[in-house]
């Protein structure tokens, strides 16, 4: 059986989304995240961060700058007893100012390219997924990929029609019982019949 993921947004679900965050010292845990995280890693899933991150199209920090944050950020989350099972991210902006990174792709949601890689690479069914998001771009994204249930949280909760439940925090969000595989919850399996 192939394994059932939550997909996470980083910024605004994972930390609190300052705006561009590129560096470990404005990086900021969001209260109950790590926890809800460990939780959910000891339940079974696997922890999947998916991220915009048009900071390195812009200039506003480099793909090393990011490189070495996510690597501070999976330490941290390691020693906390939620390791992450893979971080996808994608660095281009069709009006970026560095080049290199300067297009429109598939990868930046809501495009579905970042999940589907993740689920192909870590043998994910998505079916039986869940994406934590706080944008409609976190649950379009889902959406096109076939990620079974969407969850919106902090400012996206107030996009509820985008998503299958919403709630003030990832933490929040698992202590009401939001993240569970669709297939388990009958309303949902009922409207994809
Ligand atoms: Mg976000
Ligand atoms: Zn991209």
């Amino acid at each position: 059986m192939s394994a059932r993921a939550v997909f996470l947004d980083r910024d605004g679900v994972v930390n609190v989304d300052h705006g561009y965050v590129g560096r470990w010292q404005d990086f900021e845990f969001v209260p109950g995240a790590v926890d809800a995280m460990r939780r959910l890693h000891e339940a079974g899933w696997r922890l999947v961060v998916v991220t915009n991150q048009s900071g390195i199209a812009r200039g506003y920090y480099s793909e090393a700058d990011y490189e070495a944050l996510t690597a501070r950020m999976k330490a941290e989350l390691a020693a906390a007893g939620a390791p992450l099972a893979g971080v996808y991210h994608c660095p281009h902006h069709p009006k970026g100012t560095v080049a290199a990174y300067t297009r429109d792709c598939g990868c930046r949601k809501p495009a579905p390219g970042l999940i589907l890689r993740a689920a192909q690479e870590l043998g994910l069914s998505l079916a039986d997924s869940v994406l934590v998001g706080d944008k409609p771009s976190d649950a379009e994204a889902a959406r096109a990929a076939g990620v079974g249930r969407v969850v919106l949280v902090a400012d996206g909760a107030a996009d509820a029609a985008l998503a299958d439940a919403t709630a003030p925090s990832l933490a929040a969000a698992l202590a009401a019982g939001l993240i569970q595989p669709s297939r388990s919850i009958p309303a949902a399996r009922s409207a994809s019949t």
